[in-house]
């Protein structure tokens, strides 16, 4: 008889483990608190005039997740997608002309020679990067336990300790000269959260965040908006066979009876599981088994987050002031910074730590989503961009920082020129994150990407070497959430890896 397998939480990676353990012969039931699937990676609708416009409320853009996930699933059989191939624009304070980011590490390397001033080895970053990604992605593709005796063995005791346990800010020193390149190649490192260039391990966020294979470390979008992805995969994973409960939320699991507790529409429900898997954050997982070391253990991580999101409806196509000669250019993606130097960027990045700062100005990253869906469907007239920007402190709520929200737009309608036709904006911080995504603290990534919970630390099992995804001590229990290896995303890598270890350990 199939093992009985209870997954909570239909997000990216809950749908992925389903998706696979089903196709391997389990019978899986998926448990969903919202009405429906995507976690955070869903839509909201408003209504403007009278007509509805769909935007993306979590995740915007797709690139992270690997080739063989998006073809195995079946997803690349129901998506259409689109990638940018026109080179990223990038504007600093007080420049005339926005820094173009070629996809030719050569005529990359002149033009930051020309724009910034860089003397580095771009190249030499490009090819050690390559290396380490190529050594990544190994890796989730057979689902091995990250370690650092592979790592060494495979790449080399320097750049081991450069790329994968060392610090981003020695990492950039050795390879760039330019404070703006190191900002530019460092943004990621403070994506989720207030990580410092400085921190142990941080420089591995710098390849990881290049990892995707499914636009060869590109990003790119899902035509309509990114929450297809998931949308789909429900769909896929319904016609494979897989039972989901939405509106069910779990109040517990008892981990002696392996018994799930749930409330669904009809009332209270149990259902008994042979192995169950925590697609949840973790702190959600550990309050689950009610359990109060595995509670305070979560609880001490770094979980705080300091992303914030404006949504922009345009009723007319956006006209930028800067483009470049490229039929994609609409579409490019386009990031603007507010600090000048690497030490601004540290300070700017760390001071939501502090009490009392709302928000603090970094970057912000511009995906247009409109311009992109347009190139797959000429008929579209409304236009639609995602600004995702940094530093918000946990502090309030989008709709309590209405100066924010229009410091935002008037950085980013600098550079367009029919500013009047946005019809609506929507701001969120890591406050809205965390109660509607149920994020601990925010954090894109459940917790932070930082010394101690990453690579072969992000791992929440008391036996990591042979059972990497387990959660604490619990034989038949299992965690793939975005909290756990590589990292968040809509990637589903944690949910895939996860798949694959339980049905080895089952073998
Ligand atoms: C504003 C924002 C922008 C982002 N931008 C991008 C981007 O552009 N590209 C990208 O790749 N990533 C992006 N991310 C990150 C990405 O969205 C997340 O890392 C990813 O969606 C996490 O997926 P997950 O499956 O691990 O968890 P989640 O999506 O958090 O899913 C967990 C699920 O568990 C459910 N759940 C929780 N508690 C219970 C319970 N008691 N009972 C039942 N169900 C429960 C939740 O409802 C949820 O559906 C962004 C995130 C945000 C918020």
């Amino acid at each position: 008889m199939s093992r009985k397998i209870i997954i909570i939480g239909a997000g990216i990676n809950g749908l992925v483990a389903a998706n696979y353990l089903q196709r391997n012969g389990y019978q899986v039931s998926i448990i969903e608190s919202k009405a429906k699937v995507g976690g955070a990676c869903t839509s909201e609708t408003v209504t403007l005039s009278g007509k509805d416009y769909r935007y993306a409320s979590g995740a915007s853009v797709l690139g992270l997740m690997q080739r063989f996930i998006f073809e195995e699933t079946g997803l690349s059989k129901k998506l259409k997608t689109f990638v940018p191939e026109s080179p990223k624009l990038v504007f600093f304070p007080n420049d005339s002309e926005p820094t173009i980011i070629y996809r030719n590490p050569k005529d990359l390397d002149r033009e930051l020679r020309d724009k910034w001033g860089e003397q580095g080895n771009i190249e030499a970053f490009r090819e050690d990067e390559s290396r380490v990604i190529d050594f990544l992605q190994t890796g989730y593709r057979d689902a091995v336990t990250p370690n650092l005796e592979d790592a060494r063995s495979i790449l080399g005791e320097a750049l081991t300790n450069l790329w994968i346990t060392g610090d981003a800010k020695n990492l950039l020193d050795h390879y760039f000269t330019s404070d703006k390149a190191k900002i530019y190649m460092a943004m990621t490192v403070a994506e989720s959260g207030p990580v410092s260039i400085r921190e142990k391990s941080s420089a591995l966020t710098i390849p990881i965040m290049d990892s995707g294979s499914i636009f060869s470390g590109y990003y790119g979008f899902v035509y309509e908006g990114i929450w297809q992805v998931t949308e789909e995969l429900e769909k896929i994973n319904r016609a494979l066979g897989v039972n989901f409960y939405t509106s069910s939320k779990v109040l517990n699991v008892d981990t002696k009876t392996n018994r799930v507790n749930f409330i669904s529409p009809t009332g209270e429900e149990k259902k008994i599981f042979d192995q169950l898997i925590f697609a949840t954050d973790p702190l959600t997982a550990s309050q689950l088994v009610n359990n109060s070391e595995h509670i305070e253990k979560v609880s001490d991580k770094k979980l705080l987050g300091s992303s914030g999101k404006l949504n922009l409806l345009f009723k007319q196509p956006i006209q930028w002031k800067h483009n470049i000669d490229h039929p994609d250019s609409d579409a490019s993606f386009r990031f603007i910074f507010s600090v000048e130097t690497l030490e601004e960027f540290e300070q700017a990045t760390m001071s939501v730590c502090d009490h009392g700062v709302d928000y603090v100005p970094g970057f912000m990253q511009i995906y247009c989503e409109g311009a992109a869906s347009k190139k797959m469907n000429k008929n579209l007239n409304h236009d639609r961009i995602a600004v995702f920007f940094k530093n918000l402190s946990l502090d309030k709520r989008g709709e309590d920082l209405s100066i924010v929200s229009e410091e935002i737009q008037d950085k980013l309608f600098e550079n367009i020129l029919n500013p009047e036709d946005c019809i609506w904006t929507n701001l969120v911080t890591p406050k809205n994150l965390q109660e509607t995504f149920y994020f601990p603290q925010g954090n894109i990534d459940h917790i932070a990407l930082t010394h101690k919970q990453m690579y072969f630390d992000r791992t929440f099992s008391f036996d990591p070497e042979n059972n990497f995804y387990g959660f604490f001590n619990y034989e038949d229990i299992f965690y793939c959430g975005a909290g756990s290896y590589p990292c968040g995303s809509i990637a589903g890598t944690p949910g895939y890896m996860c798949s694959q270890q339980l049905i080895r350990l089952d073998q």
